[in-house]
């Protein structure tokens, strides 16, 4: 009698979306992770928001207008879209089905609201949640980008302190203690 071999299980491509609240370092991470492991494909969000200094078109986003993005919504491109600190963002879903389809994990980085979003639309996608070692480290993160003024700064804690409750929604839970080990942790989930 044949001994029957091993089948190897077929591993679904898999979606993952990092979120957390504005400031705790996804983007940080999310660098390091691709810096390491560029093979990691990341989409590419369209934004409203202005360019900061050395954030390059396509690469960090794709900067758009308002009617751009208005377009974008109307055509159906977008996976996901939120509005976060008065611009907004959306994630191109041509790319993210595309890869899908190819039998390639996905890695979104998006804010809360999206998050909900594409949990909504796609029940299989895996929600991670980057945490702050403690709120105070937040503030710190925060108010240290220097990049900001207050008032956005202000806008943007507001939205911490309710982000910070939704911890409960998510799958998994990484604590940005150290951003090494978060990107290590969160390779391991990818795929
Ligand atoms: P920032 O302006 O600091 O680059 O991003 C602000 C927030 O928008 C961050 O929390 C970031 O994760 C989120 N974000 C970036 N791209 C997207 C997107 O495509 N969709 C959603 N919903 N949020 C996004």
């Amino acid at each position: 009698r044949r001994e029957e071999s091993p089948v190897p299980v077929a591993r679904r491509p898999r979606l993952t979306v990092l979120s957390g609240p504005s400031g705790v370092g996804k983007s940080t991470v999310v660098a390091h992770l691709r810096k390491a492991h560029p093979e990691v494909w990341l989409s590419v969000s369209a934004t409203t928001r202005k360019p900061r200094p050395g954030e390059r078109e396509g690469v960090q986003y794709f900067f758009v207008s308002d009617d751009e993005f208005d377009k974008l919504i109307a055509n159906g491109e977008l996976l996901e879209w939120a509005e976060f600190a008065g611009n907004r963002y959306g994630t191109p879903r041509r790319a993210v089905e595309d890869r899908l389809e190819a039998g390639e994990p996905v890695l979104l980085e998006i804010d809360l609201q999206g998050a909900r979003l594409v949990r909504e639309s796609m029940p299989d996608a895996q929600l991670v949640f980057l945490a702050p070692p403690s709120w105070e480290e937040l503030v710190r993160r925060l108010t240290g980008r220097g990049t900001e003024s207050p008032e956005v700064i202000e806008r943007r804690l507001a939205a911490a302190r309710v982000e910070l409750a939704a911890e409960k929604e998510f799958d998994t839970t990484l604590v940005n203690t150290s951003v090494e080990d978060v990107a290590r942790e969160l390779l391991a989930l990818l795929c």
